[in-house]
């Protein structure tokens, strides 16, 4: 496995449920790339009717069952609210909605309509003037290094910290990895390197970063927002391409009782620098959505790098120029949410097993 990201841990706790037993290498150890720098939100609400809601749908269950076995991560079911600032929006919104409640599937999406009037019996603290809102009980949150490093552990695997420098190929199939502390050889080799699964020459792959501010407030005594809260903006801002800045009010508590805030994406490379205008932007947003965090001092900021597939679906399954290899990368802002039903269905793939969700429209192949 490589990547000790939530993707990677996901994996190797997954085979090891399996009886496969993982190595487990990273360059800089567990949760250090944009697992370290992403909200944990887990999401329905965001997700267009199609494959990605399919496997984020299995990945929220898949979440309960986590918390039960080797919990500790702070996994919270405690649903989101994405609101309307118009009338417009709120009918655009509730379209949305009852698109994806029409989503054939074997689980389905819960939404309902939240008018004007009950938006504060939802979150108090709401500002003036909102058209109303959906209501979606199935989004839930989790704390994602600590579930990285608990589903690590649990998983036994070990962690060998160094470099994959490329894979080891012998004919048409990958035998191991070539490391900073010499080869390493298994009988399948999963790419987990989210932002950077790409740059492996005898395998390439074309996920891009795509970054991305959080702003984290000091800690309130109680904290001010119940459920994940954020504004039509995001949903478009999600699924669009663009590579200039755009940002949208996302919001929402931890159990810490710091509020987290975000959320912008542009493509500019691998570039983490810190853009103070980004910042200001956020939280102005931030507090017009909720005005009692205009009171609040901003603990800290940074920037993760969202690992970007020109589709907007994750890259999982085996690869289609070399065997024995398998990608499970490219999730761009939605790896922790979808992390387990990810590992599932690569513990298929690699078992001989039926996954759960249908993978075809996740083969890396499709982009070849
Ligand atoms: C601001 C922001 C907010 C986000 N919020 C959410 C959210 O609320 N919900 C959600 O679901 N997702 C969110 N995301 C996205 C989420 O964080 C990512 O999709 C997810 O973390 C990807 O996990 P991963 O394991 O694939 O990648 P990573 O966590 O990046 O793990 C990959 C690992 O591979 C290692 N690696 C890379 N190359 C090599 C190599 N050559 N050799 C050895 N090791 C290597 C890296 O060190 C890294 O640890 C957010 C992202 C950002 C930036």
């Amino acid at each position: 496995m490589i990547g000790a990201g939530i993707v990677g841990a996901s994996c190797a706790y997954a085979l090891m449920r399996a009886g496969v037993r993982a190595t487990v290498v990273d360059r800089g150890g567990v949760a250090s790339g944009t697992t370290g720098a992403g909200e944990g939100n887990i999401l329905v609400s965001d997700k267009e009717p199609g494959p990605e809601l399919e496997l984020a749908l299995r990945s929220g269950e898949l979440w309960r069952e986590l918390d039960e076995e080797c919990g500790g991560f702070e996994w919270e079911p405690k649903g989101g609210l994405v609101v309307a600032e118009t009338p417009e929006v709120l009918d655009a919104l509730t379209a949305f909605a009852e698109n994806q409640r029409r989503h054939p599937g074997p689980a389905g999406v819960v939404a309902s309509v939240v008018p004007a009037t009950s938006l504060r019996d939802f979150e108090p603290h709401l500002a003036d003037g909102l058209a109303g809102g959906v209501h979606y009980p199935q989004d839930a949150q989790v704390q994602p290094m600590l579930a990285a490093a608990r589903l690590l552990k649990a998983s036994g695997a070990r962690l060998v910290r160094t470099a994959v420098e490329r894979f080891l190929v012998a004919g048409d199939r990958v035998a191991g990895v070539r490391t900073g502390q010499g080869d390493l050889y298994a009988d399948a080799v999963v790419n987990a390197a989210g932002t950077w699964a790409g740059s492996f020459p005898q395998a390439p792959l074309p996920i891009r970063p795509r970054k991305g501010f959080i702003l984290v407030t000091q800690p309130f005594a109680v904290p001010p927002v119940r459920h994940k809260v954020y504004t039509a903006a995001y949903v478009t801002n999600v699924a669009s391409d663009a590579e200039g800045l755009e940002t949208s009010g996302v919001i929402e508590s931890t159990r810490a009782g710091t509020v987290l805030i975000g959320a912008s994406r542009q493509r500019v490379g691998y570039d983490t620098a810190i853009d103070y205008r980004v910042l200001a932007k956020l939280a102005r947003q931030a507090v017009a959505l909720f005005p009692v965090l205009a009171d609040r001092q901003v603990m800290r900021a940074y920037a993760g790098l969202r690992p970007y597939s020109p589709d907007h679906l994750p890259v999982i399954g085996p690869d289609h120029r070399l065997r024995n290899l398998f990608h499970a990368c490219g999730h761009e802002g939605a790896g922790i949410g979808l992390a387990p039903a990810t590992a599932e269905m690569i513990t298929a793939q690699i078992t001989g097993g039926s996954p759960r969700v249908d993978p075809a429209p996740f083969a890396p192949g499709r982009f070849a």
